[in-house]
């Protein structure tokens, strides 16, 4: 069985959502094949949008024609705009997600998309012709489908490792089935790879947290939304707490870093030195006292609390004693304990700015498997990726975004040029004209660019 289309984007996360909706608005017969329809921009770790720097690029995808930023306004539990003790060119929104309605808002809007098609399956390989140019890729079930360009957004599922204490599996993320044909496939093709690794904290049930021990913090009484469409937000808003690590979580910490897959050489794969996990606070600074955790609750109609800043991939029983070491969480239950994954990386310097491949046309790359970590990071690759497929395909200037015009250059330009030795996150320090780069100004800054995309409407 065959079928043809002008793009395939494989990946339903964060980067493919933006990359087919932006090729499918532009006119081309698209299809997005991905693992599981049920999790199409599933949130893997933090329920959260934004943050420093993170809501500049959603605010850029907004500007661009993207959907991050309206469907986070539609499905956002708890908004706030950070840093406003400093100047304006560093304040940023970011704001809590329901996380189940975020995957089904996404959906949504994409089934609207009357040129898009959205197919289960796990995508085998890619097919490429003797000019090495890609045409099309073949699923695992046998069926292959004919494209004039390909967008790859697989996130961390590439020969996907998890780690838990002394325990390993193959994974793609929460036990989710990893990516491993496309994977050796991608390895044999002549491009520089890498292993990174990322990781994620236990969620505990919120009916056996004492929240009586917890810092309250509200949202905004005013929530700044991300799109510049978005006129008010009004749904219902929640308060994430603040709470402590003490004496007797250090102490567990430490007893236990020999057992830690971190430590003992089982984790080969480079971390995100910004997003540290708590074993690797508590080695890297023995100095501080304590650290602070935040809850934050994972939608309106759960009892499912993500505990941030509690990432970790040590044994189950030590993460249920870190747990119950933290005022308030004595008798908390974990209902899924954390851990880390070690992933296949393409080397982003095998990129044009079109993020083409440069020895393989027709081929894109966006999101996590270019060494980023993050939504928002993943988000605007995603888009930059599926408006130069697309307008590659429509022969139409391609979109490079340049360093002074939007973080999503920077990010760009970063990658393509350093490479991502480790997780690469975004950070208003990377950005040479910050003053100019400010999350009221992305639509002046963006929307044209946009417009002559024929993205913005
Ligand atoms: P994903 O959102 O992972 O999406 C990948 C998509 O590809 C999925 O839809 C999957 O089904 C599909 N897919 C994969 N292979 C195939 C195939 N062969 N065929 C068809 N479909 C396929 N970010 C942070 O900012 N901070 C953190 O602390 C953090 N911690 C994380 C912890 C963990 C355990 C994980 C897994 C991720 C973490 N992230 C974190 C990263 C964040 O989740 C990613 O950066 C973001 O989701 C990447 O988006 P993406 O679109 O590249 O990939």
């Amino acid at each position: 069985m065959r079928e043809n289309y002008d793009v395939v984007v494989i990946g339903a996360g964060h980067a493919g959502c933006e990359a087919a909706r932006a090729c499918a608005r532009l006119g081309l017969k698209t299809a997005m094949v991905t693992m599981n329809l049920d999790l199409i921009a599933q949130m893997s770790c933090n329920p959260a949008i934004g943050g420093i720097a993170k809501g500049h690029l959603v605010r850029e995808i907004d500007a661009l024609g993207g959907v991050m930023g309206e469907v986070a306004d539609a499905v956002g539990i708890q908004f706030r705009l950070l840093n406003t003790s400093r100047g304006p060119a560093v304040w940023s929104p970011r704001a809590q997600m329901d996380k189940k309605g975020y995957r089904v808002r996404m959906r949504e809007v994409l089934e609207r998309e009357p040129n898009l098609s959205i197919k289960q399956a796990e995508v085998a390989s890619l097919t490429i012709g003797e000019d090495r140019r890609v045409t099309g890729v073949l699923l695992r079930d046998g069926r292959t489908i004919a494209s004039r360009a390909v967008v790859v957004t697989t996130g961390t599922f590439l020969n996907g490792l998890a780690h838990v204490g002394e325990s390993k599996y193959s994974c793609g993320r929460n036990g989710e089935a990893p990516s491993q044909l496309l994977g050796d496939q991608l390895r044999s093709l002549g491009l520089n790879w890498t292993r990174l690794k990322t990781g994620t904290p236990p969620r505990l049930d919120g009916r056996t947290i004492d929240w009586s021990k917890f810092e309250p913090q509200p949202g905004d009484a005013e929530p700044t939304p991300f799109s510049f469409l978005t006129g008010k937000i009004d749904r219902p808003q929640i308060d994430c707490h603040i709470g402590y690590t003490t004496d007797e979580t250090l102490r567990v910490l430490r007893e236990a870093i020999p057992r830690s897959p971190l430590y003992s050489g089982q984790i080969e794969g480079v971390g995100p030195r910004y997003c540290p996990s708590i074993e690797d606070k508590v080695v890297k600074f023995p100095d501080k006292a304590r650290h602070q955790i935040f809850l934050e609750p994972e939608g309106l109609d759960t009892n499912e609390v993500y505990v941030n800043g509690m990432s970790t991939s040590m044994p189950i029983d030590v993460q249920a004693a870190v747990v119950a070491s933290i005022p308030g969480l004595e008798n908390a239950e974990m209902i899924r304990p954390g851990y880390a994954i070690e992933y296949d990386a393409i080397d982003p310097r095998e990129l044009r700015h079109t993020l083409e491949v440069k020895s393989l046309p027709g081929l894109y790359l966006a999101g996590q498997i270019n060494g980023t970590s993050g939504y928002e990071e993943a988000g605007c690759q995603g888009l930059v990726a599926g408006l130069n497929a697309a307008c590659g395909l429509l022969e139409r200037e391609p979109v490079i975004i340049a360093r002074t015009a939007g973080y999503t250059g920077i990010l760009i330009d970063d990658l393509i040029t350093k490479g991502a030795d480790e997780p690469y996150r975004m950070f208003t320090s990377r950005a040479e004209f910050r003053l100019h780069l400010r999350i009221d100004n992305a639509d002046e800054r963006l929307t044209p660019i946009g417009r002559r995309a024929g993205l913005v409407t």
